[in-house]
């Protein structure tokens, strides 16, 4: 039987430089050199986005090569380049290593899903790691075998490429030279196969990161072949020193969890969940907008925070009644945070006052009084109001999402949806 090494690699780098992909592009070349291959692409994964850690995003990464004579110089080429490559004065940098080399085990794939959904201390991962067997290194403090071990055990059920490409080192740093014509180009001519290249919105690339790190620019997609057109297309004024084809659970909507009702979710957890619209949405001083959601269970707010930009202008069109599902996490203040949402049902009924015979609408002639006509002065003794249909922009069915400058790695986008 084919045996195989797993290798997980996580927290090597800081919000001043590196990127844990860079530091494993650089070992898949070394490998390269000593004829080692990777079986399957090398995996980014993208884990507990309320992780309090985090540089970013909170990825790890994953890679798997074949367990032979090989191996030792694996390992060796791994610990020296996380050794060299790492940002150690940073103390929120704790590089952790692991290799494993039996079968991945339902209890790591459970592992992994809870590093997705839930918080793990350093001691609970390696007290885990230890039990299935894996080979630990820790480096400082060694937070990274958390995202290690959930790197290489996480079953990609669902899965996106990410194509990343990477600067020379002297220009780690610098502005990145991309020519952003092309770029608008690129997704012209290849999404929805990728996506997520610009904010059209406000006309931002994001293909480009706006942190020191060596990526010049990070494609993602649902296929290889349309990141190699996609890259082909993209034109730079600098030399790519290095690029590399991930796969990975960006985009899959995998941190979501089905909530059936209010009171099941839990702060820092993300979740899908149905509620009815419980106020009208509410901007504060710093441009956040806010409305509350409740079932029979109870309630929760639900906030769309002003880099949403104009996402908060569909949801200010929601009104109370309306049945929503919304998909997101419940943040520090346990205010439900929204990436995207659905209208189940709207409510397009308003009670107006009646409309009086002359055409006229009629006003209220006080309290409990009915209703009387300011322009023929007619009187009605009801004082029911009559239930009206009004038109809405939102629409019954449908997906309304934050823009591409504003989302998670994790979210799945509509254009993934359908
Ligand atoms: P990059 O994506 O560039 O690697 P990052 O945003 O992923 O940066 P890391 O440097 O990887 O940030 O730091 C995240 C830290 O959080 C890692 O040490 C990782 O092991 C840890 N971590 C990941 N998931 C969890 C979790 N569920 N609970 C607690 N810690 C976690």
């Amino acid at each position: 039987m084919i045996k195989y090494l797993y290798i997980g690699i996580d927290d090597t780098d800081s919000p001043d430089g590196m990127c844990t992909t860079y530091l494993a592009s650089q070992i898949i070349n070394k490998f390269g050199d000593n004829g080692i291959d990777l079986v399957d692409y090398p995996r980014l994964i993208r884990l507990n986005p309320f992780a309090r850690h985090k540089t970013r995003g909170n990825g790890g990464v994953g890679l798997k090569i074949l367990n032979d004579d090989n191996a030792d110089i694996a390992k060796e080429i791994v610990l020296s380049e996380v050794e060299k490559l790492s940002m150690f004065d940073c103390d929120n940098t704790n590089p952790g290593v692991i290799f494993y080399d039996g079968e991945i085990t339902s209890e790591m794939r459970e592992y992994a899903f809870r590093a997705i959904y839930e918080f793990i201390t350093i001691d609970e991962a390696e007290e885990f790691g230890k039990s299935v067997g894996c080979e630990i290194h820790k480096f400082k403090k060694g937070r990274g075998i958390i995202g290690s071990i959930a790197s290489i055990s996480l079953p990609l059920t669902d899965y996106t490429y990410e194509l990343l490409a990477y600067r020379a080192p002297d220009n780690f740093g610098t502005k990145r030279q991309i020519d952003y014509e092309s770029v608008y180009r690129m997704d012209d001519e290849t999404f929805p196969d990728t996506f997520e290249n610009i904010d059209y919105s406000q006309d931002y690339i994001a293909i480009e990161p706006k942190t020191p790190c060596p990526v010049l620019y990070g494609i993602r997609s649902n296929s290889v072949e349309s990141l190699k057109s996609a890259k082909a297309i993209v034109e730079v004024g600098e030399p790519i020193d290095d690029w590399c084809i991930f796969k990975t659970n960006q985009h899959t909507d995998m941190h979501i969890q089905n909530a059936s009702k209010i009171s099941d979710m839990k702060q820092f957890g993300c979740y899908c969940v149905c509620g009815k619209v419980k106020n009208k949405p509410a901007i504060i001083d710093g441009g956040h907008m806010f409305f509350y959601i409740g079932d029979d269970s109870g309630e929760i707010e639900c906030g769309a925070y002003e880099p949403t930009k104009n996402f908060r202008k569909t949801v200010s069109c929601l009104r109370p009644g309306d049945v929503i599902r919304v998909y997101g996490g419940i943040g520090e203040h346990n205010t439900f945070n929204i990436e995207k949402f659905q209208v189940i049902k709207l409510n397009d009924v308003e009670y107006k006052n009646p409309v009086c015979e002359c055409g006229k609408r009629m006003t209220s002639a006080g309290k409990g009084k009915g209703f009387k006509c300011r322009k023929c002065g007619n009187k009605i003794e009801s004082n029911e109001k009559v239930a009206t249909k009004i038109s809405r922009k939102l629409k019954n069915g449908w997906f309304y999402e934050t823009p591409v400058s504003a989302r998670r790695h994790l979210s799945k986008p509509l254009c993934r949806m359908f």
